[in-house]
């Protein structure tokens, strides 16, 4: 008789509920409102008449174990010993009496971190961290992060803006990251430079010409040896050829920028999903402070903050006021880069059913 099956190692997230605050996982989906008492600070009610605070504090996302054990040790002496990340990789501690709130928020801005993010703020920009486990990043997006929210601060501290906003970045300018009320986003503005010394031993030419999206790419013999071209008219600098074949390099100190992209937004119950559109191209990725990027960060947030009527979001603003007004008010130039003309997808896109991993 054969053997019984292998079991597998069950791995993957564990369940939450463990791990939640008490208060909170009695009442799980019993909630019946929430309110905001101060900026950084929300409190849930349920319809039993139980409350919860949580205090909301910004994190710098790659957390070392000394940061970590100082978070969680102000969790077990001034909260209750329960905290959660939010996808924001903001940190929240959950107190179920209101003495409790401000020696919680003193503690932890003694330690030397932020309170905030809730609300009508602008909240810890949420961001893929390829450098340090990626195969593809064309630029330090935890980095851009530090620089921009060094000078957005004074935004996540308060709440004034006229509704909350969302930034993303990414480090690279096809996969994870980079949708929100403004995104800042990798972009190549050159075709990838070959090795082809190194392509026979390292790549498989054949899921290398599948994964290109413009068919740009052919298998080639260079030098005698199996290689790959690149039809450089046709390549859109997308970098997806990059990691299957590293030899195929595309990250350029010169040619490799950034973009900022702005009225993405998920649906939800009242709306349906919008789009992000661009709003700059060619910003230089220029560490390690990235000001140029940063100045049109707080530029589009200043007229924003400015222009707009409370609880209207970024993308619902500039509907209101047309693209146009939109370039004047944030004082950037509109080019005809801007427009999306494309025609050629039907022809040149890469539209087979194969799905490739
Ligand atoms: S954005 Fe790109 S480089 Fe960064 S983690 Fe995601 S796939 Fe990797
Ligand atoms: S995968 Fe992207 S970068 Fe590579 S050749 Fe095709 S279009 Fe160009």
């Amino acid at each position: 008789m054969a053997k019984e099956m292998r079991e597998p190692i069950e791995t993957g997230c564990p369940d939450p509920f463990q791990y939640m605050h008490p208060v909170m996982r009695r009442n799980f989906g019993l909630w019946a409102y929430h309110s905001h008492p101060r900026p950084g600070v929300l409190l849930h009610v349920a319809k039993n008449g139980d409350k919860v605070w949580t205090v909301r504090v910004g994190t710098q996302r790659i957390l070392d174990v000394f940061t970590l054990r100082t978070l969680c040790d102000i969790g077990d002496t001034y909260g209750e010993g329960y905290v959660h990340f939010t996808i924001r990789s903001n940190i929240e501690y959950m107190v179920t009496d209101e003495a409790k709130v401000q020696p919680l928020i003193d503690a932890i801005e003694k330690a030397g971190f932020i309170v905030g993010g809730t609300q009508n703020s602008v909240t810890m920009i949420s961001h893929t961290q390829g450098w340090l486990h990626c195969d593809i990043p064309g630029t330090d997006a935890s980095g851009v992060v530090k620089s921009m929210m060094d000078e957005l601060i004074d935004e996540f501290r308060n709440a004034n803006m006229p509704n909350r906003v969302h930034i993303t970045t990414s480090c690279c300018q096809i996969n994870c990251g980079g949708q929100g009320d403004i995104a800042i986003n990798v972009q190549h503005t050159k075709p990838p430079k070959i090795n082809h010394d190194l392509v026979a031993n390292v790549c498989e030419r054949p899921s290398v010409v599948a994964r290109c999206p413009v068919a740009a790419i052919r298998p080639a013999m260079v030098n005698g040896k199996p290689s790959l071209e690149v039809d450089e008219k046709k390549c859109i600098c997308c970098g997806a050829c990059f990691p299957p074949c590293p030899p195929m390099q595309i990250n350029d100190a010169e040619h490799t920028k950034l973009a900022i992209w702005v009225g993405g937004n998920h649906s939800n119950a009242r709306g349906k999903p919008t789009f992000q559109k661009l709003v700059a191209a060619g910003i230089p990725n220029n560490p390690p402070r990235w000001p140029e990027a940063t100045a049109i960060v707080k530029k589009i947030l200043k007229a924003y903050k400015e222009g707009a009527r409370d609880w209207e979001r970024i993308n619902e603003w500039i509907e209101r006021i047309g693209w146009p007004r939109f370039f004047e008010a944030v004082e950037l130039p509109f080019t005809k880069y801007h427009i999306d003309n494309w025609r050629g997808s039907r022809k040149s896109l890469n539209s087979s059913t194969y799905i490739r991993f």
